[in-house]
C-alpha cells in the first residue's frame, strides 16, 4: 500500500489584511489575510523549505525522484526541481521532474508520484508552490495568497492515497500567456458558476461512483476553488455538507494559492483526521481530478500546517506591492556568474563545507589550510546544520532592498560551523544576539536573468 508517509508546509510569514486591498480600492471590505512571499522567495524557494520540513530525520538517500508542481517557476527555461534536489542534498542520481501550466498539477504530481512507487520506487517527493500575480485592484488580488506545501510519497504509509476519477477540461477560468506576468480571469459568474461549480459537481458524482462511496462514507472533503465561498456553493451542490468541508482557514489566511491550494486543504483535513478516516481531495484547473485519502493510523507531523498559519506578520499595501516588484524602484546589479554558480553550488546550495580529519573544525567558506590546527588538504565534505543561534547582526539601511533595511547575520549553526548571511521574516527590533534560528533556502540576488539561491537565517 502506498501514499504519503509525511507532510511539510510553508505559508510565508508575511500577511496582508484583505480590508487594506479594499481600503485602497474602494471594494467591499472581506474578512481575513492572504499570505505574501517576502522579496527573497519565489516559487522555488518555498518548495523548498516545505520540502525541507517534510523531510526532518529522513534518510535523503532512500528519494528517487523529486517533483515540482507550480504554475510560476522562476525559469522558463531551466529546471526547478533540479536546483530544489540539489539544495535539499537528494541523491545525485535521483529523477527530476516540474509539472506545471495546470492549477491541478499538484495532484497531478502525487498520481505521477504513486504510480513510480507502484513501478518499484522506494519513495517519491513532491512539492507543490504558487505565487501567482494578479492586476492592482482586481477581485483575485483578495483571493489570491501564496504558499507551498510537500508530500513524501512512500511504502510507510500513514494516509494511502488512490485516485478516484480525473475530468480534462478546455474550458475557460484562469490563464496566462508566455511572458505574461499577471493572471487572467474568465468572467465572474461564467468562471465562478459555470465552470468551476459545473465541472466540481460534475467530477464528485463520478468519483463517488468510482470509489463505490455514499456520502456519508467521506469525513472530510479538501476542495480546491477560487475563494471559501466558491468552495461552500461546489460543496452543497455536490451533496457535501458544509461541515465536512476542512481549508477554510487556507482561504482566510492564505488565500487561493495556485497549484497549492488543495494539497493545502489536504493536510488541513488530515490534521483534523483520526485513524481510518476517508477525505475527498478535490482539485481543479482545466478540469477536476478527484483523490481518496485514507488514514491508517493517526497521523504525525499534525500541526505542520497550524503552526505555520500562527504568527504572521502584518504588511501594508504598500509594502506588498514593493515586495511584489509592482512598484518601479531603485536596482542594484549584483556581480552575477554562471561560471560561479556552478563551481560554488556544492557549497551555497547544497550547503556542503570541508571538515577537517585531524580536528574536525568545520570549514565554512571552504579552504585548503584547517583555521583551527593549520592541516592542509586532509577534509571530509559534510552537509551543514540547518539550524543554530545568531552569534551577531547589523542592520544596514544602504542597501536598496524592497524592505528598506538588510539584517546581516553571523549565525553558529549547531554542528559549530560559523555562517555570514541574511536574516529575514522578522522586524530588526525582534532580533537578538543568541536568538535561535534556522535556515531558509531564499533568494540572494538576480542579475544577468539568473537567480542566485543562498541559505539565509529565519527565527526558529
Ligand atoms: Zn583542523
Amino acid at each position: 500500500m502506498t501514499g504519503i508517509e509525511r507532510v511539510g508546509v510553508h505559508i510565508p510569514r508575511l500577511r496582508l489584511s484583505r480590508n487594506a486591498i479594499s481600503a485602497v480600492w474602494g471594494s467591499r471590505e472581506r474578512a481575513g489575510t492572504r499570505a505574501v512571499a517576502n522579496w527573497d522567495e519565489d516559487a522555488l524557494s518555498m518548495a523548498v523549505q516545505a520540502a525541507e520540513s517534510c523531510l526532518q530525520d529522513v534518510n535523503r538517500n532512500t528519494i528517487d525522484m523529486i517533483i515540482v508542481a507550480s504554475t510560476t517557476l522562476p525559469y522558463a527555461e531551466k529546471q526547478a526541481a533540479a536546483i530544489a534536489a540539489e539544495a535539499l542534498d537528494l541523491r545525485t542520481d535521483v529523477e527530476t521532474l516540474d509539472v506545471g501550466s495546470s492549477l491541478r498539477a499538484g495532484t497531478q504530481a502525487l498520481k505521477l508520484g504513486l504510480n513510480i512507487l507502484q513501478a518499484g520506487g522506494q519513495r517519491v517527493l513532491v512539492a507543490c508552490a504558487d505565487t501567482r500575480l494578479t492586476r492592482a485592484g482586481s477581485r483575485a488580488e483578495e483571493d489570491f495568497g501564496d504558499a507551498a506545501v510537500a508530500f513524501l510519497l512512500g511504502p510507510n504509509t500513514m494516509v494511502h492515497l488512490e485516485p478516484l476519477t480525473t475530468r480534462p477540461s478546455t474550458a475557460v477560468h484562469y490563464w496566462r500567456l508566455p511572458g505574461e506576468q499577471f493572471v487572467r480571469q474568465s468572467d465572474e459568474r461564467f468562471g465562478s458558476k459555470i465552470v468551476y461549480q459545473g465541472e466540481i459537481k460534475a467530477a464528485i458524482r463520478v468519483a463517488m461512483v468510482n470509489g463505490d462511496l455514499l456520502a456519508d462514507d467521506v469525513t472530510f472533503a479538501a476542495i480546491a476553488g477560487p475563494n471559501y465561498a466558491a468552495v461552500r456553493e461546489a460543496a452543497n451542490e455536490s451533496g457535501i455538507e458544509v461541515g465536512k468541508l476542512a481549508g477554510e482557514a487556507v482561504y482566510d489566511n492564505v488565500g487561493h494559492c495556485g497549484v497549492a491550494t488543495g494539497p493545502l486543504c489536504l493536510v488541513a483535513a488530515l490534521e483534523r483526521a483520526g485513524p481510518g478516516v476517508k477525505v475527498l481531495l478535490v482539485d481543479h484547473g482545466d478540469g477536476v481530478d478527484v483523490m481518496l485519502a485514507t488514514t491508517a493510523a493517526a497521523v504525525c507531523q499534525r500541526n505542520a500546517l497550524a503552526t505555520e498559519l500562527a504568527g504572521g506578520i502584518p504588511i501594508t499595501y504598500e509594502q506588498f506591492l514593493k515586495f511584489k516588484g509592482l512598484l518601479e524602484a531603485e536596482t542594484v546589479n549584483p556581480y552575477t556568474s554562471e561560471i560561479a554558480l556552478w563551481r560554488d553550488s556544492r557549497y551555497q546550495i547544497r550547503l556542503h563545507a570541508p571538515r577537517c580529519d585531524k580536528c574536525g573544525a568545520i570549514q565554512y567558506p571552504p579552504r585548503r589550510v584547517c583555521w583551527l590546527c593549520r592541516n592542509k588538504d586532509e577534509f571530509t565534505e559534510v552537509r551543514l546544520a540547518r539550524d543554530g543561534h545568531l552569534c551577531t547582526f547589523t542592520v544596514e539601511h544602504l542597501f536598496p532592498v524592497p524592505e528598506g533595511h538588510l539584517i546581516t547575520a553571523v549565525v553558529d549553526l549547531s554542528d559549530g560551523a560559523r555562517l555570514y548571511t541574511q536574516m529575514v521574516d522578522c522586524r530588526p527590533e525582534e532580533v537578538t544576539i543568541g536568538m535561535p534560528v534556522r535556515l531558509a533556502f531564499r533568494r540572494l540576488h538576480q542579475g544577468k536573468g539568473l537567480h542566485h539561491y543562498f541559505w539565509k537565517a529565519v527565527p526558529h
